[in-house]
């Protein structure tokens, strides 16, 4: 498993639960979905209405089911959750739905991996707050029609181009989360070491920061890492020095990019002189699925600007050549 990797990791088990904020004031960063949020979830209330669905769409990581459950307590309604992948049939579903109290706010994980015939249950339930049941079969198949209580549907994807259109307009509010500003990130770590009781330097806190691509997860992640190393050291309070020691151990680099990101950039500056070269390509050449490297390795490279798509392939930048030390060759 990478330790920059964005996913839930059995190790952050432990720790998730206590470090989750419980509302908005303590939720760090994201201002604009925060902001919109706040207005909302204030409008809702003064109406006495159960808040519109929302659909929260990013990278792994960034806070979707922590947000989800901030929404819950910032109403006062109870939270209940589950995922795409953990429902398997239409009936599995309408006994969740049925099972809500009025205005409860109900999460569904990874969304777009809810199978199409389940999907179909929830136009109507996110729509009319009813739910259509076939009862019998064959010609003597009937159509009932149950009321639901009024609930706000809050769902997560890490892929919103995969939701189908008929799911996502029924979303009243759509919204983004962003991957995390680094003076945000230094104050989600300055949080967590509170949280651990332990103190940590400014600067050591601003170097994991910038090693966590942008990701709370991968922050505390490598602050729990970090905070171990430190201790066996006898230190009082996480330094700056060790926290770079433990993060070259760790093989986490100034830029938060691992081996995997390392073996992508110099084999395309090696092999194929900084590209364009194409992806499956690459793929052969650094025995990696295509697959995996445009849904996995290749998407913070992009965002971070490492590496380029263009009609004829991915290709290296002069960022990319910098941080390697390398001369960005003449075209
Ligand atoms: P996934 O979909 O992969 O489960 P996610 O986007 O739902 O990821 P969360 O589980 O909500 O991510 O958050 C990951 C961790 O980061 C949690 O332990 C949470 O405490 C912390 N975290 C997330 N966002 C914030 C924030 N804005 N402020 C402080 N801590 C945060």
């Amino acid at each position: 498993e990478r330790m920059i990797s964005g996913e839930l990791q059995e190790d952050d088990q432990s720790m998730e639960l206590s470090l989750r904020p419980i509302n908005l004031a303590q939720y760090i960063g994201q201002d604009k979905a925060k902001g919109n949020l706040r207005i909302f979830i204030e409008a809702a209330k003064m109406r006495n209405e159960p808040l519109d669905h929302v659909l929260l769409y990013g990278p792994p990581g960034l806070g979707k089911t922590t947000l989800a459950s901030i929404i819950a307590n910032e109403m006062g309604v109870q939270f209940r959750t589950t995922s795409g992948p953990a429902i398997e049939r239409a009936g599995d579903l309408a006994a969740i739905l049925s099972s809500l109290e009025a205005g409860d706010v109900l999460f569904i994980d990874e969304i777009h991996r809810l199978p199409r015939a389940v999907e179909e249950i929830l136009y109507p339930a996110m729509e009319d707050f009813c739910l259509d049941i076939v009862i019998g079969s064959g010609s003597s198949a009937r159509s009932v029609r149950l009321d639901l209580p009024p609930f706000t549907l809050v769902g997560a994807t890490t892929r919103a181009g995969l939701l189908t259109a008929p799911l996502r307009d029924r979303f009243g509010v759509l919204s983004r989360l962003e991957y995390y500003e680094t003076k945000d990130l230094c104050a989600i770590v300055e949080r967590t070491a509170d949280i651990f009781q332990v103190g940590i330097e400014k600067e050591a806190a601003t170097e994991i920061a910038r090693r966590s691509r942008g990701t709370p997860r991968i922050a505390n992640r490598l602050l729990k890492r970090v905070r171990d190393i430190s201790q066996v050291k006898g230190e009082q309070i996480i330094s700056q020095q060790t926290t770079q020691t433990a993060l070259e151990m760790l093989q986490v680099d100034a830029a938060g990019l691992d081996h995997i990101d390392h073996k992508l950039l110099i084999g395309i500056i090696d092999g194929f002189n900084g590209g364009p070269v194409g992806l499956d390509t690459i793929s052969a050449t650094i025995g990696e699925e295509s697959q995996t490297i445009e849904d996995v390795y290749e998407p913070f490279l992009l965002q971070t600007g490492f590496i380029q798509r263009t009609p004829r392939g991915r290709q290296v930048t002069a960022k990319a050549y910098h941080h390697f030390n390398r001369e960005v060759p003449k075209a």
